[in-house]
């Protein structure tokens, strides 16, 4: 029976390959001949082991990993990683280097200050509303890490080059664009995104992790909020989210097998930033909220001249089976969020959408 899929701009979660929610359906009832669902197998059995390696394996090669590099997977979203870090690579009230560029960086910061934590906000666009990346920053050389967020989901900005830090390694969190693009991962001691944007279902948080930040994990940490607790296990230390896991690595095997890789990923996703950009930046009806230099090719947002077409907008487009287009409750607007799987016909559509609705009501 053929699905009536809408054309999805959700934020997350958010749209999957249709591909991989077929192989999905077709494994349900019978995983590799063991009689069982991958909901009901055991994690400790071979099936699982296989998944879970498979999925560490793939994000190793998408990402060009080299040997310092783990990759784990934890529970608890990218939220729970904003409390870990600090946990993990604060102790001794070192300090650490944060910039803000909105809501979940702005989180990561609060996150640390709870703990007391001496961390300094070195950079902040909260000036303009969080329009913008901030350039030019001076980061403290003593500091035990800068955290950075690459991806600004609401605010609808991105990091399209990231600073020179210099020795101080980069921990960010990459909720939104993780895979969207290659990787350099020189610069980073540990990347971590909540799978539901952009790599899979929520319920897991993929972590990479180098060698030397493993060495910095005090023992007076919690077991369950130690990263050396996930690396040592294998991320089975305990139950795993199974079938979180190994829908992400589904995504990881169409990613590498169909697309061809992050580079091919990466241009495809700029070609569908383009469309909406360009229309939007050629029509005096929709409004990019996001400076031009600091855009998000994931998360596009723009208002309309008023609210109550926006209302309208995201109203009529649902009509015509285009979903999600509703801006954060945060900010308003319109946004929508063109991860990898959003196709360029998805994206066609809406600008076909977005034409007919400026010329009804422009
Ligand atoms: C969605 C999002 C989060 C929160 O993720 P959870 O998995 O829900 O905790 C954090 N950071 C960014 C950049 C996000 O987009």
């Amino acid at each position: 029976m053929k699905a009536n899929r809408i054309h999805n701009f959700n934020p997350g979660p958010a749209a999957l390959p249709l591909s991989v929610l077929e192989e999905i359906q077709e494994n349900f009832l019978d995983f590799k001949g063991s009689g069982m669902s991958i909901t009901e197998i055991s994690h400790r059995s071979k099936q699982f082991d296989a998944v879970i390696n498979d999925a560490m394996a793939r994000t190793k090669r998408l990402l060009n990993l080299d040997d310092r590099f783990q990759v784990l997977f934890i529970q608890g979203g990218a939220s729970m990683q904003f409390c870990m870090i600090p946990m993990n690579f604060l102790a001794d009230d070192k300090s650490a280097d944060y910039v803000d560029t909105g809501t979940w960086s702005t989180k990561a910061v609060k996150e640390a200050q709870i703990q007391d934590k001496p961390i300094k906000v070195v950079a902040s666009s909260a000036d303009k509303n969080y329009a913008y990346i901030p350039r030019d920053i001076r980061f403290n050389e003593e500091a035990a890490f800068v955290h950075l967020t690459s991806n600004n989901t609401i605010k609808g900005t991105q990091w399209s080059n990231f600073p020179d830090t210099g020795a101080v390694p980069i921990l960010c969190d990459m909720s939104s664009d993780i895979m969207s693009r290659p990787l350099d991962c020189n610069k980073f001691g540990l990347i971590y995104a909540g799978a539901q944007k952009n790599a899979g279902p929520a319920g897991v948080c993929l972590v990479i992790i180098r060698d030397d930040m493993l060495e910095r994990v005090p023992e007076n940490v919690p077991t369950m909020l130690k990263y050396s607790t996930y690396a040592a296990k294998n991320s089975m230390y305990n139950t795993p989210p199974c079938f979180a896991i190994y829908t992400v690595d589904l995504v990881l095997k169409w990613l590498e097998e169909t697309i061809g890789g992050l580079d091919k990923m990466a241009a495809l996703n700029r070609d569908k930033a383009d469309l909406l950009y360009d229309l939007i930046d050629g029509s005096d009806f929709y409004r990019a909220t996001a400076q031009n230099d600091s855009r998000s090719l994931m998360n596009v947002t723009f208002r309309l001249p008023d609210e109550n077409l926006e209302q309208q907008f995201v109203q009529q487009a649902l009509e015509n089976g285009l979903g999600g287009l509703k801006g954060h409750r945060s900010v308003g607007g319109c946004r929508a969020s063109i991860y990898n799987a959003a196709s360029l016909e998805s994206v066609k559509a809406l600008t076909d959408f977005m034409m007919s609705f400026e010329n009804k009501n422009g």
